[in-house]
């Protein structure tokens, strides 16, 4: 892989903890302490596993939708599908302390977070962030250097960062108790020790969330895509969702959610499976998948990691 898309691995004022982790150093899945940390989410599990697959969820979650439309009967259920796939693809996946630790305890210290996740379970690609001390308990910020032309535009830049905010607003208003407060920051220099560069184009085209940025892609999109700088996969079936591009299927998912549901295999209320659908929102899970690696121990982006 080129090393265009690799975010920014300056270390900047912040410290980089190498604090041992509360259960294991190998980036290695667990499946037992996942499915421990599943449960006490409040996802469905069975054993060391989830209780449903993915395809029995589709199945089931479109019968229960012919009864009840929209009903989250199996949100659970997603859940756990969920966080399995997050925990098991991050390089961090040996690192899974209690929920409610990480979601209660605040943060002391300010620190960059970097790690890869293997992006749909194949692919390595780094996130990075800082968990900040915050009045309020936690603070999570990213900061992007958009590059190119455009970038030079104050007005273009102010309208991104407009949009930043809102979707950091969303990230924090469905925080646990809102107490994890989120900052997107669009920079145009590097003095800020950005995370990630991203080249600012125009169109509307979906391009690698750290490669680019359209300056059409609305505030909800882009909180998704910071959802992957900050260490989330997409809960989409990689593979049937583009085919479904290809043959044009992409029409009747914005007027149906159920046919989405079919081809997405996953929970569209979820902002990791549905990019588009405007009342999807950050989950439980998501929070304590990226807040949990403050406990962590650092993964340097370039070790050769195996795949889980
Ligand atoms: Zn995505």
């Amino acid at each position: 892989m080129s090393s265009s898309w690799r975010a920014r691995a300056g270390g900047g004022a912040l410290v980089v903890a190498a604090s041992a982790c509360a259960a294991s150093t190998q980036p290695r899945a667990d499946a037992a302490a996942i499915a421990r940390v599943a449960s006490e989410l409040g996802a469905r599990t069975r054993g060391a596993a989830c209780a449903r697959s993915r395809d029995e969820l589709v199945g089931l979650t479109l019968a229960e939708w012919r009864a009840r439309p929209g009903s989250g009967a199996f949100d659970a259920d997603w859940a756990c599908v969920a966080i399995a796939d997050d925990v098991a693809r991050d390089s961090m996946a040996g690192c899974t302390p209690a929920p409610v630790d990480v979601l209660s305890r605040p943060v002391t210290f300010a620190r960059r977070v970097q790690g890869e996740l293997f992006y749909v379970g194949l692919d390595p690609r780094e996130y990075a962030y800082d968990l900040v001390p915050d009045p309020a308990g936690i603070g999570v910020e990213v900061r992007v250097q958009l590059t190119g032309p455009l970038a030079e535009d104050r007005r273009r830049v102010a309208a991104m960062q407009a949009k930043m905010d809102r979707a950091a607003e969303l990230w924090t208003a469905h925080s646990p108790g809102r107490a994890v407060h989120f900052r997107f920051r669009a920079e145009t220099t590097d003095t800020a020790s950005p995370h990630f560069e991203v080249r600012l184009y125009e169109g509307d085209g979906r391009t690698p969330f750290d490669v680019s940025w359209s300056e059409a892609w609305s505030w909800h999109l882009l909180a998704h895509e910071i959802g992957h700088m900050l260490g989330l996969d997409d809960e989409y079936g990689q593979f049937k969702k583009t085919w479904g591009h290809a043959i044009g299927e992409d029409a009747v998912w914005d007027r149906d959610v159920t046919d989405k549901v079919r081809w997405f295999g996953c929970n569209p209320s979820s902002l990791m499976c549905d990019s588009r659908g405007l009342g999807s929102a950050p989950q439980l899970y998501h929070y304590y998948v990226v807040l949990r690696r403050r406990a962590c121990r650092v993964t340097p982006p370039d070790r050769d990691i195996v795949s889980p």
